[in-house]
């Protein structure tokens, strides 16, 4: 076997490319994984790091269990940054109620710890919260949250120590993968030649330098949001990761509870649903709060309509549902940026596989950070069987 040549080459060291060349290593696959930038800046940094599979749609939360599992498990033996500190859904009126009930039913089913909290346990265990806003709380305490910013970085030193067979290579750009006499065939703008027996894609929203044709067919859609982050807050008791009543009346496992398509929008919430906004809080490790989102959405060929501007109004109006939820007096807004993901109307998961040799897997959308461990197991799987 020449030394360019891999059992699989992965593109893309988002989480879920980075999470296919793990569980490819863990078969003993000699893999190469190939990152465009010199370190990962897209989706995967930008994010809350909130680690929810209380979020998931039946199929996908199993995928967050794995995930969950596995962070903790990588955490015990090198620091990722996942921290074990639980999310709650917070619920602010009768139907946002009916709805955390439902869902702690569910829960039990499963077997999946959960702890209706009444509001006088809520506003113990977070003081911030206000009391107006919160009628009771749903609990996960099995639940993480990472710092997306450091744990992507950590994942790749972990991986690139742990296993001998893999191979991490940043700063490099792919600009062809094509199928020559039974071998994929890949070149890079580091002029690399590299071969592989497969090759798995994991673009991310980056659509334009492979298989621009098949892309501009795949009916994805990019996803542009807001996001606030405060200067340092320590006294600011909001630990874990807190989700809040649009989140309740937006996120898979409300909507397949019973009383969710009855579920009318409150005309004071007609402008935030316009938005696409619903208002989660995640303090991160340096004691700043992250706060979000929003969702403008744009043709997987014209994600550049989405703009490049932090448009002032949208943070506004996240500001003030913000603080009918929390109180925001010591909250300054040290940054704002827009991040951006790839999903597809009907599918959870964009799968393309050519000729058996190159697989095609993005479009996650809002649920990497918590199922990519346990959905690239499985991908990982069919790939190699
Ligand atoms: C603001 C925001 C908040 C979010 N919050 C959460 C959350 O709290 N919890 C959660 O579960 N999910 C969250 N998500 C979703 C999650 O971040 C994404 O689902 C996930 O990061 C997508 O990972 P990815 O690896 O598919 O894509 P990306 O992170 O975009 O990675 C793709 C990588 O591929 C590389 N690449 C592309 N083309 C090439 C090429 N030709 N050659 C080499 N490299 C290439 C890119 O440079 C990039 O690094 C959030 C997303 C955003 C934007």
């Amino acid at each position: 076997m020449k030394s360019n040549h891999f059992d699989v080459i992965v593109i893309g060291a988002g989480i879920l490319g980075t999470f296919h060349a793990y569980h490819a290593a863990e078969l003993g696959k000699k893999v190469l994984l190939l990152e465009k930038d010199p370190f990962p800046v897209n989706a995967t940094v930008r994010n809350f790091g909130q680690v929810v599979p209380s979020g998931m749609s039946s199929d996908w939360f199993q995928f967050g269990v794995y995930s969950t599992r596995l962070y903790k498990t990588i955490q015990s033996q090198f620091d990722i940054s996942i921290r074990e500190n639980g999310s709650v859904y917070i619920a602010s009126d009768p139907d946002e109620q009916q709805l955390i009930h439902e869902l702690k039913q569910r829960m039990d089913e499963r077997n999946y710890e959960a702890h209706l909290l009444s509001k006088a346990q809520c506003l113990e265990k977070w003081p911030a919260l206000k009391s107006e806003y919160c009628l009771e709380g749903l609990f996960f305490p099995q639940e993480v949250s990472a710092e997306p910013e450091s744990t992507i970085h950590r994942l790749l030193l972990y991986i690139s120590a742990k296993f001998s067979t893999l191979h991490y290579q940043p700063d490099t750009t792919v600009l062809s993968c094509d199928t020559v006499e039974g071998v994929v065939k890949i070149s890079t703008d580091t002029h690399d030649k590299f071969t592989a027996d497969k090759v798995i894609i994991c673009n991310g929203s980056e659509f334009k330098l492979l298989f621009s044709d098949l892309f501009r067919k795949s009916g994805i859609v990019v996803s542009k949001l807001h996001m606030l982050r405060s200067a340092p807050l320590p006294k600011l008791a909001l630990e874990g990761n807190i989700l809040t009543g649009l989140t309740i009346r937006r996120y898979e496992s409300f909507e397949e509870c019973p009383s969710f398509p009855t579920l009318q929008t409150p005309p004071a919430l007609q402008e935030l649903r316009q938005w696409g906004i619903h208002i989660l809080f995640k303090k991160a490790a340096d004691g700043s709060v992250i706060l979000g989102d929003s969702h403008e959405y744009a043709a997987v060929n014209q994600p550049e309509k989405l703009g490049f501007e932090i448009n002032q109004h949208i943070n506004n109006l996240m500001l003030a549902e913000a603080a009918r939820i929390i109180d925001m007096e010591s909250f300054q807004v040290a940054s704002s940026w827009a991040g951006y993901y790839s999903q597809h109307p009907e599918k959870d998961i964009v799968e393309i596989d050519i000729e058996n040799k190159i697989h095609i897997r993005t479009a996650i959308g809002g649920k990497g950070m918590t199922s990519s461990a346990g959905y690239a197991q499985k991908s990982i799987e069919r790939i190699f069987e």
